[in-house]
């Protein structure tokens, strides 16, 4: 293992301001709309569903820099600045002549960067005087950063937890329930929309569209009881861009500046919050950034899904939000990255993605892991499988900088380590992992049932 470099940052350095793209983006993206009027909506028409400060940063299309609040940045404190590691290690297994970057958010308590928008959410709900907050899980790192963060500030929290992860990966269960959350398997019986899923298919194995259906259920019929949600949201992206504006300043102390972006892509909050920053800097014309979302191949709603409004969930309980999406009917493969399972992106990605802003790959699941097990050899950390499609994407783009002999600077988001994920691995070094991929057909026939709005 070749020693890798870490640039550092002192704990002044953490930003006193979250980056908000939405003033700055060339081409801004359709409103989100009530389902049933089609009426675009206001920041008061969420505050029902969330507290009213993220429902109002949700709508900010005016302010580009937000404060963070003292109370958030000295939690950040416990693990920000995170490091930026040039990873010779790899560089050198590779053989390429590429610098490659990365941002480490697996150093954060729960293992990822979730814990930067969940703990502001948590502190708006509490500064309101919310009492209960519910939310989704998928492969469990939001809710285990949510319950963290719920537990710093005194608030109860209940999580509807995908049901195969719920199996899958028990551990996250566990660490929820350590920090005091209560956590169901969804879908379950225990809300209508639930019910009714189990109903139509006994076997439905939950997706975060049917656990963000009986979470906001819960919060909608619970007194003074508020939703939150981990990604695909304006106002999530904009907490997670610490990552990118602290990244910015480390690539500065490294000298070099990155030819290229690399994130993987659930719903586009660990994208944003490293692109974002990077971005402004194309839209002003002083820097020409290549920008690469990495999706798995068994869920590419960036690179095969439609732009329309959809729902957020599978019930159809959210407003409609225009985007890049599969249909939120869509029932993705069972793969390890439980964290890429989910059928649409963030408006504001779709936007930049429809526009040519920003470039996405899909990846296939074995791909994914063997890139995983390089650069546990190479850096001595074992990613997410979700950080894995990150992985493999630079790996892609460090060959093929090879093949032509060139040097690119490539920059990607190490979203969060994958120790409490070690069944998947055991599966994939046992030969049982498989690939998994989507017929034109089985997406046409989703993406049919949606109402043509767009
Ligand atoms: C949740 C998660 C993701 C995917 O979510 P985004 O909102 O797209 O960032 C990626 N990596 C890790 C480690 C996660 O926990």
């Amino acid at each position: 293992m070749t020693e890798s470099k870490k640039f550092l940052l002192r704990e002044s350095d953490i930003p006193t301001q979250w980056y908000n793209i939405l003033p700055d983006i060339p081409v801004k993206p359709l409103p989100i709309i009530n389902p049933a009027t089609k009426e675009p909506l206001k920041a008061e028409d969420l505050y029902p569903l969330f507290a009213e400060e993220l429902a109002r940063q949700e709508f900010n299309d005016t302010d580009s820099w937000i404060e963070i609040p003292d109370e958030v940045r000295e939690m950040y404190k416990i693990w920000r600045p995170t490091p930026l590691v040039r990873a010779r290690g790899l560089e050198k297994l590779l053989d390429t002549p590429a610098h490659i970057y990365f941002k480490n958010e697996s150093v954060s308590p729960v293992g990822s960067h979730k814990l930067n928008s969940a703990i502001a959410q948590a502190y708006y709900c509490k500064q309101q005087g919310i009492t209960n907050i519910t939310t989704e899980t998928g492969a469990g790192q939001w809710g285990a950063a949510l319950s963290l963060a719920a537990k710093h500030f005194g608030l109860a929290l209940a999580v509807y937890m995908v049901k195969v992860s719920y199996h899958q990966k028990p551990y996250r269960r566990s660490i929820m329930q350590t920090y005091g959350a209560e956590v169901v398997a969804s879908p379950g019986m225990s809300t209508k929309a639930g019910r009714k899923i189990i109903t139509e298919n006994p076997n439905h194995q939950g997706s975060l569209g049917t656990a963000i259906s009986e979470a906001v259920e819960l919060a909608m019929s619970t007194p003074n009881c508020r939703y939150t949600l981990g990604s695909v949201l304006n106002h999530v992206s904009l907490h997670q861009t610490v990552i990118g504006l602290e990244a910015e300043k480390q690539m500065e102390m490294a000298g070099e500046y990155p030819d290229t972006v690399i994130a993987c892509f659930g719903g586009g909050s660990n994208f944003s919050g490293l692109a974002f920053p990077f971005l402004r800097h194309n839209f002003s014309g002083s820097a020409r950034t290549r920008f690469i979302a990495a999706e798995p191949e068994s869920c590419p709603k960036l690179t095969r899904g439609i732009m329309q409004y959809d729902f957020g969930d599978e019930a159809g309980y959210t407003p409609l939000i225009p985007m890049l999406t599969l249909g939120h009917n869509f029932a993705p493969a069972n793969i390890h990255a439980g964290g890429l399972r989910y059928h649409g992106a963030g408006a504001i990605v779709s936007r930049l993605k429809a526009d040519g802003l920003i470039d996405a790959v899909d990846i296939p699941q074995l791909e994914t892991f063997r890139a995983a097990q390089t650069f546990a050899a190479a850096e001595g950390i074992i990613p997410a499988p979700e950080s894995s499609h990150a992985i493999a994407a630079t790996i892609r783009r460090a060959l093929k900088a090879r093949e032509e002999g060139r040097k690119e600077v490539i920059l990607f988001n190490l979203s969060g380590h994958g120790l409490i994920d070690m069944a998947a691995y055991d599966r994939f070094l046992s030969g049982d992992l498989a690939d998994y991929s989507v017929s034109d057909e089985e997406i046409a026939r989703n993406v049919a049932s949606l109402e043509k709005i767009i």
